[in-house]
């Protein structure tokens, strides 16, 4: 038997097993991002996850909804789960957003001390997690958190596009 061999495949597998995860709880948040849809929303959405993969929280975006310019999808989650949890401490939870996370949303996954972010498509426009800012790997701030990109990313910007064309197609009429 070669030892070695196996070791390799066994970390494959490992790393196979945390994509899927990854792209099983992205769906979850695919399917807020069309709730919000549903609402006339721009469809973003986000799901946060427990150590032990169970789902915390989940919010889509409710900004005209609630007339609330920071009811950004992942605001909505973080203040539900620490709602649920009492604590506004979330060091052992993962965050899947559709979107490239705003630098007010980056923040407040500073603020919470978040574990780890996973999002789907880059945000030219307001990216803080890469694009414009790199908040969230920016030592000079008091908190650091791994971040995953462009998991499921095709299918979270097909959202947008979709939204944003149907809204072009509204406003000619
Ligand atoms: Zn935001």
């Amino acid at each position: 038997m070669q030892k070695g061999v196996n070791l390799a495949t066994i970390a494959k597998a490992t790393v196979d097993v945390a994509i899927d995860h990854d792209a099983q709880f992205m769906r979850l948040a695919l399917a807020e991002a069309d709730k919000a849809a549903a609402l006339g929303e721009v469809p973003i959405g986000c799901v946060l996850v427990g150590q032990d993969g169970t789902v915390l929280a989940r919010g889509h975006n409710l900004r005209e909804t609630c007339s609330d310019p920071t009811a950004h999808a992942e605001v909505v989650a973080i203040r539900r789960a620490a709602f649920v949890r009492r604590s506004w401490r979330l060091d052992d939870a993962t965050l899947y957003v559709t979107l490239e996370p705003c630098p007010m949303c980056a923040g407040a996954m500073v603020n919470a001390r978040l574990g780890r972010l996973v999002y789907g498509a880059d945000d030219r426009k307001a990216g803080a997690c890469k694009t414009i800012f790199s908040i969230g790997d920016d030592a000079r701030l008091n908190h650091r958190f791994p971040i995953t990109r462009g998991v499921l990313d095709r299918e979270c910007a097909r959202r947008l596009s979709i939204f944003f064309a149907a809204l072009r197609a509204q406003l000619k009429k």
